[in-house]
């Protein structure tokens, strides 16, 4: 076929596609806004024949809302500008019926650079609204029950570390040494889900700020790693760190960063079986700080990879392991690291086979190289 041919056939395929599609609206428009063209696809969508729509401003279509803050105008003016506007929003039905269109209008101009109008396309996504609203619901739902029960749990721990102190200082406390390490022990795991579900509820809603200084990584990291040391004893899992000779500078929230490294490393204990070993590896690769956790515990199956850090995402065999946990960590390691401007990764060559998470951040260059900002952060 030549050229010339197989661009006639192009502009048929179009010229019908656009005349007969029943699910798109493609309108088109004079600069002012004006309706020139209105296809089969536009008459199905809302609801006006093509003689109803023609000649008149496409204003008509839109709620009395969009009208009052000039959205009908705005859209042709960022379309004119940037060439093309995204256009999700409600509009009106002939028949008065609200509809949630997603679509775009593009600017179409000649080859000198002139106005020649707007093309607008369009479809009804109400039935995909409405399942994002369901979906919102939904997880206001979920997020107003973390509050709840987070202060609900935090509530609940109060007392209950009084009356500990209580019966420590009373002259039996003595006989009760083990049944209070056990109390506090357990009120720990508790304060830790409240803990839990209180960022995961922040982190949902967008209003956990970070207030970032410039550490060593290396410090960073060894306050995790002291803070596992005694669990990682009593399980029989040998901890050890490589920490580099140089100092690695990064940006973090501190109180958030040991966050990230407990639940990592907190895991790596957990679900390494005794005899076991952790190592933790931190390490620079271009302006990229590094820290993996890596462990020789029970592993992560293929299937169960790419969601791990999905809310509530538990691997059977992590369960049978330890009943008690949540699902919640890793989901906020992932956040948490993103919010620093960072990455979480996790490896396993299978069950069985150990797992590792590599969390990248941010390097700082050094001191010398730096100019301004980050440095003025410094402790
Ligand atoms: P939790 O540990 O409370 O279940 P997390 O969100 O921290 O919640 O972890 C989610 C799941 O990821 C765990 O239940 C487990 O299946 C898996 N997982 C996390 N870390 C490891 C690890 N080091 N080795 C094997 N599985 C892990």
């Amino acid at each position: 076929m030549t050229d010339d041919a197989s661009d006639t056939l192009a502009a048929a395929l179009l010229g019908r596609f656009t005349a007969n599609s029943r699910d798109h609206a493609f309108i088109c428009m004079d600069p002012r806004g004006t309706v020139v063209t209105w296809n089969e696809g536009a008459a199905r969508v809302f609801g006006y024949a093509p003689q109803e729509a023609i000649g008149r401003n496409l204003a008509f279509l839109f709620t009395d809302d969009d009208l009052a803050r000039g959205q009908h105008r705005y859209e042709l003016l960022l379309a004119a500008r940037d060439t093309r506007s995204e256009d999700d929003r409600w509009h009106l039905r002939k028949d008065g019926m609200r509809i949630w269109v997603t679509g775009t209008v593009e600017a179409i101009r000649d080859g000198a650079g002139g106005l020649l109008g707007f093309v607008k396309v369009a479809r009804d996504r109400t039935d995909l609204r409405a399942q994002v609203e369901r979906y919102e619901q939904a997880s206001e739902h979920s997020r107003s029950f973390f509050r709840t029960l987070g202060h609900e749990l935090g509530n609940a721990l109060f007392p209950l570390n009084n009356v500990a102190a209580l019966i420590r200082r009373s002259p039996a406390g003595g006989h009760l040494t083990a049944a209070l390490a056990l109390l506090d022990n357990q009120v720990a795991v508790l304060a830790g889900l409240a803990d839990d579900l209180a960022n995961v509820e922040r982190l949902e809603r967008g209003t956990l700020a970070l207030k970032p200084v410039c550490a060593d990584l290396r410090e960073a990291v060894a306050n995790g790693v002291r803070a596992v040391e005694e669990t990682a004893r009593e399980r029989q899992v040998r901890l050890e760190a490589f920490p580099p000779e140089a100092p690695i500078e990064v940006e973090i929230d501190p109180p958030r960063f040991q966050q990230v490294m407990l639940n990592l490393l907190g895991n790596a204990v957990k679900y390494t079986p005794p005899g076991g070993t952790v190592y933790v590896k931190i390490t620079q690769e271009g302006h990229e700080a590094l820290v993996r956790v890596e462990d020789t515990g029970i592993g992560i199956a293929p299937d169960m990879l790419p969601r791990i850090f999905e809310l509530f995402t538990r691997a059977t065999a992590a369960a049978e392991m330890e009943p008690s946990g949540l699902g919640v960590g890793l989901n906020i390691v992932k956040q948490i690291v993103e919010l620093h401007g960072g990455t979480v990764q996790a490896r396993s060559a299978g069950s069985g086979q150990g797992a590792e998470f590599t969390v990248r951040l941010p390097a700082l260059p050094p001191p010398a190289a730096r100019s301004g900002t980050a440095a003025r952060h410094g402790p």
